[in-house]
C-alpha cells in the first residue's frame, strides 16, 4: 500500500539521545532547552527574523487573528485545509471567500477588492501546496484599505520568494510541523512575523499571557511546544537537504511523465524556490479523476484528494458559490510523494495514469 504521504521517521536512537538531554534536565515543557535550541536550528535554517514554536499549526492562526485584534470580515480562499477557515470562524470573525487563479491556485488577488467591505479588517490566504500567493498584490491591496495580512504557510517549510523566506511576507505568518508536512515535530507548528512588537504580543499570547511567575500581560491562551516535540524536529532536522532531494527527484519523474492535454500541473509563481510538498495533478473533469483514483486503489496506491470538500461548502457557513475553487476541488488528486518513494513506483503510478487517459 503505497499512501499519499508517508511521515520521515529519524532513527530511533538518533530521538533517544536527544530525548535523554531532557531526562537529564528533568524538563519537558514550558520552553525548555531543546525547544530553544530548535527555534535557534530554524531561524538560520530558514533566514526568519523572528520564529516562535508552537504545539500545532493551528492555534497560530488563532492566535494571529487575536494578536491582529481582527474584528468583522476576513477575505480568505476557500481552497485551503480547514483550519484556514475554522480559525476564522472561531474567532468571532465572518470569512469571506474570493475564488481562485486556475493556475496558480492560490487566492486570484484581482478579485479581492471587489469582496472589500467597510466591515473587512483582514486578507488571510494560503500559499496552496507551497505555491506563493501573489504577495506583492496582496499587500498593495492591504496598504490601499488598511488591512493586516495573514498567510497560513503550513505548506511552506522552506520556500523562498525573490530570495526570501516565504515566512517574512505578510503582517504574520504561520506553519505546521504535523507529521504529515516537510518537516515535523509529530504535532507542532510556528509563528512567524518580522515585527519585533507584534512578536512580543504573539509570545505573550501564547503562554496564558505569562509576564513572570506573577503577572499577566493580557489576555492568552496555551500553544506551547513541548521539549518532547522539539526533539522530534531536532531529530528529523539533519535530514532536511535529504528529504528535500527525495521528494525533488520524484516530482522530475512525474513532470517529466505526465504530459497529456487532459491534465494540468499546478504553476509555480516564478521567483519561487518551491518545497516539492505536494503533487497536485488537476484532471480534465471529476469522472476521469474517480476512474483513474479505482484503478490507482487496485493497484494499491492511494492518492488523496486536495482540497476537497471546499471550504464555501462547510455545514457551518451561508454557501456562496465559487466556480474555479469548485471545478478545481472537483478534478484534483495529490499524488503520493514523499522522500522515500521508489523511482520505479513513480513510474507505475504514472503507467496507470497514461493508459487511462
Ligand atoms: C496542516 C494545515 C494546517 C493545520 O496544521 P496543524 O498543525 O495540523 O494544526 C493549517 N492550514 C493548512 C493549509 C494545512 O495544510
Amino acid at each position: 500500500m503505497i499512501p499519499v504521504t508517508k511521515t520521515f521517521l529519524p532513527p530511533q536512537e538518533e530521538y533517544q539521545a536527544i530525548l535523554k538531554r531532557a531526562w537529564d534536565a528533568g524538563w519537558i515543557t514550558n520552553r525548555g532547552g531543546l525547544v530553544k535550541e530548535l527555534e535557534e536550528k530554524l531561524k538560520s535554517y530558514l533566514r526568519v527574523s523572528n520564529i516562535l514554536a508552537t504545539t500545532n499549526g493551528t492555534l497560530p492562526l488563532q492566535i494571529a487573528i487575536k494578536a491582529l485584534e481582527l474584528k468583522g470580515e476576513i477575505i480568505t480562499t476557500p481552497f485551503s485545509y480547514v483550519a484556514t477557515t475554522s480559525s476564522i470562524v472561531w474567532e468571532g470573525c465572518k470569512p469571506v471567500f474570493v475564488d481562485i487563479h486556475p493556475d496558480y491556485l492560490t487566492i486570484d488577488e484581482t478579485k479581492i477588492e471587489a469582496a472589500i467591505t467597510e466591515k473587512t479588517s483582514a486578507i488571510l490566504a494560503t500559499h496552496v501546496f507551497g505555491n506563493p500567493c501573489n504577495v506583492e498584490a496582496i499587500e498593495r491591496i492591504a496598504k490601499k484599505y488598511d488591512l493586516k495580512v495573514i498567510y497560513d504557510a503550513a505548506h511552506c517549510f522552506g520556500v523562498t520568494y525573490k530570495g526570501k523566506s516565504i515566512f517574512e511576507y505578510g503582517d504574520i505568518s504561520t506553519c505546521s510541523f504535523h507529521a504529515t508536512k516537510i518537516f515535523h515535530t509529530g504535532e507542532g507548528g510556528a509563528l512567524f512575523t518580522k515585527h519585533k512588537e507584534l512578536f512580543h504580543k504573539l509570545f505573550y499570547h501564547h503562554n496564558f499571557g505569562h509576564k513572570g511567575q506573577e503577572d499577566f500581560h493580557g489576555l492568552g491562551i496555551n500553544a506551547k511546544m513541548s521539549e518532547l516535540q522539539a526533539a522530534m524536529g531536532l531529530s528529523v532536522f539533519p535530514y532536511l537537504d535529504e528529504i528535500m532531494a527525495g521528494r525533488r527527484k520524484a516530482v522530475q519523474i512525474y513532470n517529466k511523465l505526465l504530459e497529456h492535454p487532459d491534465l494540468k500541473k499546478i504553476k509555480i509563481r516564478s521567483g519561487t524556490q518551491w518545497n516539492y510538498s505536494y503533487y497536485p495533478l488537476i484532471f480534465k473533469d471529476e469522472k476521469q479523476l474517480l476512474e483513474i483514483r479505482d484503478e490507482l486503489n487496485k493497484a494499491g496506491f492511494y492518492p488523496r484528494r486536495y482540497f476537497y470538500p471546499i471550504l464555501n461548502k462547510l455545514n457551518y457557513l451561508e454557501n456562496k458559490e465559487m466556480i474555479l475553487a469548485e471545478s478545481i476541488s472537483e478534478c484534483t488528486l495529490c499524488l503520493p510523494l514523499f522522500f522515500e518513494l521508489e523511482e520505479k513506483i513513480v513510474k507505475r503510478i504514472c503507467l496507470i495514469i497514461n493508459n487511462m487517459l
